[in-house]
C-alpha cells in the first residue's frame, strides 16, 4: 500500500520555511513538480545562503515560478539554472525580468567584492556569464493570462509589494494552489494592491512576515517619517535611509520628492540635497519610467495630468558611488543594500554613526543576523566591515518606520478569509511570528473545527514535507 501515492499532494520547503530568506518551495501532485521562488538568505554568504537544494532532485522540476525580483526570492536562480541538474522552464512577469538582470549583476559584483579569499576561498555562487546565459532562457508571463505546461496551468495576479510582483495560482488536475509570494493589500503611491483570484483555491501558501502585528495607518506613518527626516536635517544632521536598491526605495522617493516640493523654501533648490546612491540608480529608474502603465490609477493619472513621468524626481540626485559625493552639511541619503550588510549603505553607516546629530532610519524588513537588525538594539559600538576587530562608536539615532509592503495581521486575515482555502501553509516568517499567526488563524476558524469545512493550518520547517490527501482521490490498495 502506498499512502503517498501519486494522488496525494506534497509541499516541501527547501528554504523560507520558519524563516525569512532563501525562499524556495516544492509542490508535487499527480507526477507534476512545481518550484516556487529561488532566493538567497541575506544573513549568509556563498553556499550557506542557498536553499537546501541537495535535499531534492531538481531534475524533477517541470516549472519554476519566480514571484518577484527581491534577492530572497530570486537571487539563487542563476545557480539553479546553470550549476544544478535543473531542466525545467522558468517564468516571471516582464518587469521582474527587466529588473532581475540589473539587480543580479549588481549582486554578483557586491558578493565578489565581499569575498575575502583568505576567508575560505572562492565562494562565488555564479558569474556574470551564468547570469547572462540564464537570462535568455527565462520566459515572461502577463498578469491574468493562463499558461499551460504539460498539464500544469498557472496564472499571475497582482501582489502589490514591488513592481512586477505576482501571486501565482497553479492548477494541476483540478487541484488549485495559490502562492502569495510577498504581498500587500494597502494602496500605496504607485502599486496595485493584491487581488483575489476569481477561482477558489484548495491550498493557500501565504507569507507570515509580520505575524500578528498591526501596521500604523499609512497617513500617520508618512507624517512621522517626513517629520523625523525634516527635524534631523534642520539640526544639521545627515539622514541615512538603507534601502534595497529597487522597489520600496521608489515609494520612499515619491514621498520625499513631494515633501521637498511642499517645503521648497526651506529644503528645495539643493539647500538640503537628497541622494539616491546605487550602482543601479539610472538603469533602475528607466525600468520604473517604462512600466508606469502597470502601476495603479493614482500614479497613471498623475502621469497623464502633468505630462511628466512621476519617476523623474525634481529634488533627488543620483550617485553611482561615494567618490562623487561631497559630504558637506545636512543631506538625505537613500543607499543600498537595505540591511547594511556591505556596500554603500554600510560605508556611510560607519562614516556617520559616531555623530549624535545623524539619523539612521530603517524602512524595510530586517532579517535576523544582519547589521540592520543588530542596530535596532542600539549597540554602543559596531564592528567595521573591513576589520571586525576595529569597533566604531555608535552615537547616531536609530529609528524604524516600516514601508516594507507586507500585509499586517488584519490585512492577512481578511485576505485568507476571502480566499477561503481549507488548507493553509505558512511560509516566509520567523518561527515566533509564524507560530503566533498559526494560533490566531486556528482560533479564528475554530467554529469550523470538526465540520467538513475545517481549516487546517501548517507551519512546516525546511525539508519537512506536508502531505495532503483530497476527497475523491483513490488510494491504491
Ligand atoms: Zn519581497
Amino acid at each position: 500500500q502506498d499512502k503517498l501515492g501519486t494522488d496525494s499532494f506534497r509541499f516541501f520547503g527547501l528554504g523560507g520555511s520558519n524563516e525569512v530568506g532563501r525562499s524556495c518551495h516544492i509542490l508535487q501532485y499527480k507526477g507534476k513538480t512545481v518550484m516556487l521562488d529561488a532566493g538567497v538568505h541575506p544573513a549568509h554568504q556563498g553556499i550557506a545562503s542557498l536553499p537546501f537544494y541537495d535535499e531534492f532532485d531538481l531534475s524533477k522540476v517541470d516549472v519554476l515560478l519566480i514571484s518577484h525580483f527581491h534577492l530572497d526570492h530570486a537571487a539563487s536562480l542563476p545557480f539553479v539554472m546553470q550549476r544544478t541538474n535543473f531542466q525545467g522552464r522558468v517564468f516571471m512577469t516582464h518587469p521582474t525580468k527587466a529588473i532581475y538582470r540589473w539587480l543580479l549583476s549588481d549582486f554578483v559584483k557586491v558578493t565578489n567584492i565581499g569575498n575575502d579569499s583568505s576567508a575560505g576561498g572562492d565562494e562565488n555562487l555564479y558569474t556574470d556569464e551564468d547570469l547572462a546565459e540564464s537570462f535568455d532562457r527565462i520566459e515572461t508571463v502577463d498578469y491574468h493570462s493562463t499558461i499551460d505546461v504539460n498539464g500544469i496551468k498557472f496564472t499571475a495576479y497582482h501582489a502589490g509589494h514591488v513592481l512586477g510582483a505576482a501571486m501565482f495560482q497553479v492548477e494541476i488536475a483540478g487541484l488549485r494552489i495559490l502562492f502569495t509570494g510577498d504581498y500587500s493589500r494597502e494602496l500605496d503611491r504607485h502599486l496595485n494592491s493584491a487581488e483575489v483570484p476569481s477561482l477558489p483555491s484548495d491550498i493557500l501558501i501565504v507569507e507570515s512576515t509580520f505575524g500578528t502585528a498591526t501596521h500604523e495607518p499609512r497617513i500617520s506613518k508618512e507624517r512621522k517619517f517626513t517629520q523625523m527626516v525634516h527635524s534631523t536635517v534642520s539640526k544639521g544632521g545627515r539622514v541615512l535611509l538603507p534601502v534595497f536598491a529597487l522597489g520600496r526605495a521608489q515609494e520612499i522617493m515619491l514621498i520625499l520628492d513631494e515633501y521637498w516640493s511642499q517645503n521648497a523654501e526651506e529644503l528645495g533648490g539643493g539647500q538640503v540635497p537628497i541622494f539616491y546612491a546605487s550602482n543601479l540608480a539610472r538603469k533602475c529608474m528607466t525600468v520604473f519610467q517604462t512600466y508606469v502603465n502597470m502601476m495603479n490609477d493614482k500614479i497613471r493619472k498623475k502621469f497623464r495630468d502633468s505630462q511628466t513621468n512621476p519617476f523623474i524626481f525634481k529634488n533627488i540626485a543620483y550617485l553611482k558611488n561615494l567618490d562623487e559625493f561631497q559630504d558637506f552639511g545636512p543631506s538625505v541619503m537613500l543607499a543600498s543594500p537595505g540591511m547594511l550588510q556591505n556596500g554603500l549603505s554600510r560605508d556611510l553607516l560607519e562614516k556617520w554613526c559616531p555623530d549624535e546629530k545623524n539619523l539612521v532610519l530603517i524602512t524595510g524588513y530586517s532579517v535576523e543576523g544582519t547589521m540592520a537588525k543588530f542596530l535596532m538594539l542600539e549597540p554602543e559600538t559596531i564592528p567595521a566591515i573591513n576589520n571586525p576587530d576595529v569597533t566604531i562608536p555608535r552615537r547616531c539615532q536609530i529609528e524604524e518606520i516600516s514601508f516594507a509592503a507586507h500585509v499586517d495581521f488584519r490585512e492577512n486575515l481578511e485576505f485568507v478569509e476571502k480566499i477561503g482555502a481549507p488548507n493553509i501553509i505558512l511560509v516566509h516568517g520567523e518561527s515566533n511570528p509564524m507560530g503566533r499567526l498559526k494560533s490566531a488563524l486556528l482560533s479564528n476558524f475554530s467554529s469550523l473545527k470538526g465540520t467538513e469545512n475545517e481549516v487546517h493550518v501548517y507551519n512546516p520547517k525546511n525539508c519537512v514535507p506536508v502531505d495532503l490527501e483530497f476527497k475523491g482521490v483513490k488510494i491504491a490498495k
